[in-house]
């Protein structure tokens, strides 16, 4: 079930566009934090190498002027005053001598000899000094006149003290701010893409109901998404009244048709009472037979117009559905003894509902005469009715070819037939004729079917008068 649900939510046009969102959110921030980190570590650099050489132009300045005594009071004096406490200050011989060497409390454990590999120092120099866990030094060296080389120097942990609270807090406004971010995406995105699904479930409920009659929810936003969805409706429209046309016109010539028809079968059976010539005899016979067939079908043609348009007329009454049933079955039985076909019945009496009797007759009989057509001999045919939650349920099951999947949905249309049927006789009226009277009925009709495995038709009607 989980991975159902992982494999929908991956094939969402919706999720992959928040997860983009997502991705490209995460870069810009990725992106926006490490440019913070390192402006913000740029400036913090450019301030202590600020105060680092104006105290080393302050210290030339003294001892340019007064030499090492002079150098040597200022330091001490700044002890005293405690300005330099943070500082490091250091003179060296041309020769390498430690001439003054005055240095913050943490410093004192330094390797010194990192400070004589101080290289070309004619101009002022950088010297970054090895990192351990606490400090961490930034010092300037000068060569002076006479040759010997001034260093100051300034422990820079205040600048990793500013940055670590903002490497650390990165994860945890980051979290939020990602959650929020995929939040708001799925948000978006599932907004922006609701015509879609609204379009894709419109199509769908079509396919599946037949219903032409519905349409999709389309805002008046200009967006071109509800433009898809405005055109999409204007297109069903189009074709609602294509298929209204097109009904119309088979009703009116199915209308026109019967009354010539019942005439041209009425002069074939009276010629046929009075002709003595076998062959003409027989020619009329079959007149009489096709003009029958052509009647039976424009009749189920009008009677489902009918039916679906509501203006069937039904004479309800107090039908016992199991009586109704046996006489369906008994009318069946040659046929079914004919290709062998055990039909079983298990009706639950009373089963009583207020029904046009006449009409439910020819629906049940449909599908009992569908359900001997389409099994071959031998097979087994069951009906079965009983009455449950104000409803009567009445199921017509065959062990016989079945219905594939693709075609369930077409076999309620009108002239539809299945691909494997073309052999049978029939019109492909049958079920929509069951439909029509069924729904007349409030009643419902569904099928449940395996291709080669048979099929099961199962009509429920409402007990009261709908
Ligand atoms: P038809 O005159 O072709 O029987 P129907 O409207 O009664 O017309 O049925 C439509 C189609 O549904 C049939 O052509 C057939 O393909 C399929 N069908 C109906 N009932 C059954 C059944 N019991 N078993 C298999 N297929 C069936």
């Amino acid at each position: 079930m989980f991975s159902n649900l992982l494999n929908r939510l991956t094939r969402s046009f919706a999720f992959r566009l928040s997860l983009g969102y997502l991705a490209l959110f995460t870069l810009s921030a990725v992106i926006l934090f490490g440019l913070l980190y390192f402006l913000l570590a740029a400036t913090l650099q450019s301030k202590d190498q600020e105060i680092i050489v104006a105290r080393l132009r302050e210290c030339v300045a003294v001892y340019d002027t007064g030499g090492l005594p002079a150098l040597q009071a200022l330091v001490e004096r700044n002890r005293v005053a405690k300005e330099d406490k943070s500082f490091f200050i250091r003179l060296a011989g041309w020769q390498g001598t430690v001439l003054l060497l005055t240095a913050p409390e943490d410093w004192v454990h330094f390797d010194s000899s990192a400070l004589n590999r101080g290289g070309d120092v004619s101009r002022l120099v950088w010297l970054r000094l090895p990192k351990n866990e606490q400090s961490d030094f930034t010092v300037a060296a000068m060569r002076l006149a006479d040759g010997s080389v001034l260093q100051v120097g300034r422990s820079t942990n205040n600048r990793s003290t500013l940055l670590q609270p903002f490497r650390r807090d990165f994860l945890l406004v980051m979290t939020p701010a990602l959650l929020l971010g995929a939040l708001g995406g799925a948000w978006f995105a599932h907004r922006a893409t609701k015509p879609v699904r609204e379009v894709v479930a419109t199509a769908r409920a079509i396919l599946d109901t037949g219903n032409l009659a519905a349409r999709v929810r389309a805002s008046v936003e200009q967006t071109e998404l509800e433009d898809l969805a405005r055109q999409f409706n204007r297109v069903l429209d189009k074709n609602q009244a294509l298929i209204k046309g097109m009904r119309e016109a088979l009703d009116n010539v199915a209308h026109d048709l019967r009354t010539p028809l019942t005439r041209l079968r009425g002069t074939a059976e009276l010629a046929l009472q009075t002709t003595p010539d076998p062959a003409a005899s027989e020619a009329l016979a079959d007149c009489v037979e096709e003009s029958e067939r052509v009647l039976t079908m424009l009749t189920a043609l009008m009677d489902i117009t009918e039916a679906e348009a509501g203006v069937m007329r039904l004479k309800l009454e107090t039908t016992a559905i199991d009586a109704l049933l046996a006489s369906v079955v008994e009318l069946y039985q040659m046929v079914a003894e004919e290709k062998h076909i055990t039909v079983v019945t298990d009706f639950q009496t009373p089963c009583e509902a207020e029904v046009d009797g006449t009409r439910l007759r020819q629906a049940f009989a449909n599908l009992l005469d569908n359900a001997i057509k389409y099994t071959p001999e031998g097979g087994r045919v069951q009906l079965t009715c009983a009455v449950a939650a104000g409803r009567v349920v009445v199921r017509v099951r065959d062990n016989g070819m079945g219905i594939p999947a693709d075609e369930q949905p077409r076999i309620w249309e009108r002239l539809y037939r299945g691909d494997k049927s073309r052999s049978q006789r029939g019109l492909g009226l049958g079920l929509s004729l069951v439909k029509a009277i069924v729904e007349a009925h409030r009643g419902t009709v569904t099928v449940q079917s395996r291709a080669g495995e048979g099929a099961e038709f199962q009509v429920g009607i409402p007990v009261a008068k709908p």
